[in-house]
Parts: structure tokens; sequence; C-alpha cells
């Protein structure tokens, strides 16, 4: 039996079972102080029996050099109180068991690329767009690490022609797609969440924009055949069609691919981050970290 963790801002969810497939048992929890959260998980997985490895995908920044002695560590992050955890220690050593660690977005996308919409595909991405916008790049079966880990929320965008006046929400870029398209971004300008907003709002053509120019850029980048759009942003009533539509009149047909038919909704729903949390433990039962 495997164990998973999909340790997110808000809250974790935890797991224990043969894989995303055979999940024996789940539950969640708040994410609070550190201490609190890592004591009520060992808790809960102590009270599961023995599992033989742990798959953590976690919020970031994270450190993910094996080499690296804060490796397993989420690090500067604004969350308060958790820069410079060592999440996948505290929980390896207590569980006692190796443990497989990656980001919530890595781990979202190895979820779909094994399980999900992205099944086959050599390149994919998985992109959440919520409270953060993040995204994940599987090539190959292995997820993009590099210096530290992808940060694909914060590329820069050309402005909306009526979008011109708000200064973006990100603390350190201002107006890069996470400060322009992110929840509280949204929110920021126009009071409400975009599904609060009525479909004739101007809110939904200015989101769906920048996240179409984003797909371009993953496209122009990646050469992706799957791009997997997931979080609760995505969940607004259109707007899937309306980033696909705009992505596919933006891009044409320059890249190879029309657009339209690489964007998708992740195809195991929210589960994607715990069926990566599985892959993870499975491989770090192989010395994988
Ligand atoms: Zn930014």
């Amino acid at each position: 039996m495997f164990g998973a963790v999909e340790a997110g801002g808000t809250k974790f969810v935890l797991a224990v079972g043969h894989g995303h497939d055979a999940i024996v048992a789940q539950t969640q929890i708040p994410t609070t102080t550190p201490a609190e959260t890592l004591a009520r998980a060992i808790g809960w997985f102590q009270q599961q029996g023995a599992v033989a490895a742990l798959g953590i995908a976690s919020f970031g920044p994270v450190d993910l050099d094996p080499a690296s002695p804060s490796w397993g560590h989420v690090t500067d992050t604004p969350k308060a109180g958790w820069s410079q955890t060592n999440v996948a220690a505290r929980l390896g050593d207590a569980i006692g068991c190796p443990v497989g660690f990656d980001t919530d977005v890595n781990g979202a996308a190895i979820g779909e690329y094994l399980h999900g919409a992205a099944r086959g595909c050599d390149v994919a991405i998985y992109v959440t767009v919520g409270t953060g916008i993040g995204g994940g790049a599987v090539i190959g079966g292995h997820t993009v690490k590099g210096v530290r880990h992808p940060e694909m929320g914060h590329v820069m965008l050309q402005r909306h022609p009526q979008d011109r006046d708000f200064a973006g929400a990100c603390p350190v870029h201002g107006d890069c797609l996470e400060g322009l398209a992110s929840g509280p971004a949204i929110k920021a300008r126009w009071g409400a969440s975009l599904s609060e907003l009525p479909a004739d709002h101007v809110a939904h053509d200015v989101i769906a924009d920048y996240l179409a120019q984003f797909c371009q850029t993953l496209i122009a980048l990646y050469s992706p055949q799957r791009i997997i759009m997931g979080g609760g942003v995505m969940q607004t009533s259109g707007l899937l069609d309306r980033v696909r539509d705009k992505a596919s009149a933006r891009a044409g047909r320059y890249f190879g691919v029309d657009a339209s038919t690489i964007i998708m909704p992740p195809g195991l729903g929210t589960g994607a981050g715990i069926a990566g949390a599985f892959a993870l433990a499975g491989r770090a039962l192989h010395g994988e970290r």
C-alpha cells in the first residue's frame, strides 16, 4: 500500500491505497501551521497501517534537487510560517518509508499523463488557474525541474485593450499572468469571481484572452500534445471554450496544430494531484526521488 499527499496552500488531501484507482481511505485537513498540519497528517497515516512509500505533490516553491540539503523543503513561500519547512523528511521519517516529492502541478501533470487526458503524450502541460496560476510539464514521462521548477504563472503577456488600468495583483511582477488572471486578480478589479459575473461581462473576454495567450506561449515553447487546464477559475461556465476559441484564432495554423484540439479539462477531474502523488510514491519505492 502507498501513501499519497496533495499538499495545497489551503488544504492537504491524504490518501492510502494501491494506486489512484484503488484508494482504500482518503481525507482532507486544512493547511494551518506546519507543526499542526504535519502532525495531523502523520496521525492519520499512522491509523491507516503500514505504507511502502509516500508520494507528496506540494505547493511551493519547493526544492526538488536530490543533491541539495534542502531537498523536499518548501522554501521561500509567502504562505505564513511555511518557509524552509522540511515536508518530505518530517512525513517520511515519522511514517518510516521512502518519499517521492514534486510540485503540486508537476504531480497533477504526472497523474494526467499516466491516467488522464494526457495518456500517451510525449509532451504534456498541466495548468491550474485558481488562487494562483501554475503549470507543470511532463516530457518523456519526466517532469521538468531545472534550476528550481517552472513558475509558468509568471509569464508576461500583452494587455487586453479593455484592461489597461489595472496594475496587476502579483506582488513581484504586477501584471504577469497570475497578476492578471488568478482568482484574486479577478476579484481585485471586478469585485466578484468570474463565475459570479454575468456571461456578457467584459471580464470573461479579458481572462479568456490572457489564458489563450498563455496557451500560445506554451505551444510555441513546448509543442505539447495536450494542455490540460484545471483549477477553480476554470470551473467558470464557458471559460474553457472561450480559451479554446481564442487560442485557435490567435495561434492560427502556424504551430502545426489547431490549439482548440489540444486544450482539455483534466481527465481525472480534481483527482489529478492525488493520482500523481501515488505515482511519486511508486517511483520512490524504486529509489527515485
Ligand atoms: Zn508574477
